[in-house]
């Protein structure tokens, strides 16, 4: 079973994550947890690359190809093995943010983005993502409130982007409605983790 968390910056995804983790392992559930852009060693240097505040000359299309590439090396190398051996694997991100950041974010077109992609991992979706929906002001909020948190090169970008970067999340949930499932992130990380769980174990008994 491939699970993705999806949403904005500040929307809790990893955190929950490292509590979904625990749970699953409590019931002595094989699991890998993994995350994008990264998730293996070539795949971080590209993240690297890819996130450098510095490297503000970046064109949309090199970044959408980089994060393609990236996603095309994390899958080959981890994600497919792991499901090949039946474990669940938990990535924080995956394809859903390459359509909505660069997509619409980016302005790049979500079927062209969808088509470099089939061609970085082909077919395979994940069988479950759920989308941790949030008001780009409330997570941007609590990102600066955690100053330990790395500068990124998409710092810079403007409320409309994040908004944009939302509105197309949520198109992406209607359009896959049986694959995504939204979950209301404006709530004490707690409550989500159970609503998470819950979707979760549903899925898992399909
Ligand atoms: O989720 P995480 O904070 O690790 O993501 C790192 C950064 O990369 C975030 O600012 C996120 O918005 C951005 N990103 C992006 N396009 C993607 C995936 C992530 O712009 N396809
Ligand atoms: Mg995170």
């Amino acid at each position: 079973l491939f699970i993705t968390f999806e949403g904005p910056e500040g929307a809790g995804k990893t955190t929950i994550l490292k509590k979904i983790v625990e749970r699953f392992q409590e019931q002595g559930i094989d699991i890998l947890a993994t995350r994008e852009p990264g998730g293996s060693y070539i795949a971080e240097q590209i993240r690297q690359v890819i996130l450098n505040p510095a490297h503000t000359e970046m064109d949309a299309r090199t970044e959408a190809l980089l994060y393609a590439a990236a996603r095309s090396q994390h899958f080959a190398e981890k994600i497919e093995p792991a499901l090949a051996e039946g474990k669940i694997v938990l990535c924080d991100r995956f394809i859903d943010s390459s359509l909505a950041y660069q997509g619409v974010g980016r302005s790049l077109g979500i079927n062209e983005v969808y088509d470099i992609n089939v061609f970085a991992i082909g077919n395979k979706m994940p069988d479950c993502t759920i989308l941790f929906d949030l008001e780009p002001e409330v997570g941007l909020a609590r990102i600066h409130a955690h100053s330990e948190r790395e500068i990124n090169r998409l710092d810079v970008e403007s409320l409309a982007f994040h908004h944009s970067v939302r509105e197309a999340y949520l198109q992406l949930a209607n359009k896959y409605s049986e694959r995504i499932q939204i979950v209301d992130a404006n709530r004490p990380i707690e409550v989500v983790v159970e609503d998470v769980w819950r979707i979760l174990q549903t899925s898992i008994a399909k």
